[in-house]
């Protein structure tokens, strides 16, 4: 353990330790989490089928024609399941971004990286990591999507820069 906190917790009985810029008080908390997620995707599972094959798929509302991307079963407005699939233009232009230098525990092995939303040409946006140079990165520029498999083995869709 930090032996700064350690002292803190002697003195003040609890792991409170005063932020070193503006001195407000902060929980230091002492647990390490370890969160494992299982969510069920049967009933979007031609999304991932689409990612395989390098196509970004969306579901469309028959109803409203509203675009969801990520895909969604239902469509919340029309309230009703009634859904095609449509395959979505992988162009788009850049709205904005963050690079994260700290990085969540599940992303710790990796570099720093740039997270970025795009509005794609078919309306949607598009959460993703950026890849290139971040301070290059500028909104309103063009980026497409591609979908490369990450290193952990498995298929995902980044935002690569276009020229
Ligand atoms: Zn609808």
């Amino acid at each position: 353990m930090d032996e700064k906190l350690e002292n803190h917790i002697e003195q003040y009985g609890f792991p409170i330790v005063p932020d070193e810029k503006s001195g407000a008080l902060q929980w230091i908390d002492m647990r390490e989490l370890r969160v494992k997620f299982i969510i069920s995707v049967e009933k979007i599972k031609p999304f991932f089928e689409g990612l395989k094959e390098g196509k970004l798929l969306a579901t469309k509302c028959k109803k409203c024609g509203r675009l969801f991307f990520p895909p969604q079963k239902d469509c919340p407005s029309c309230r009703t399941d009634e859904m095609d699939w449509v395959e979505l233009s992988k162009e788009g232009q850049l709205e904005t971004l963050t690079v994260l230098f700290v990085r969540p525990p599940s992303f710790a092995n990796y570099d720093p990286y740039t997270v970025a939303i795009a509005k794609l040409d078919d309306g949607p946006r598009i959460t993703a990591w950026l890849k290139g140079d971040p301070t290059k990165a500028r909104p309103g520029m063009k980026v497409r999507v591609e979908v490369s498999k990450r290193k952990e083995g498995y298929y995902m869709y980044e935002l690569v820069p276009v020229e």
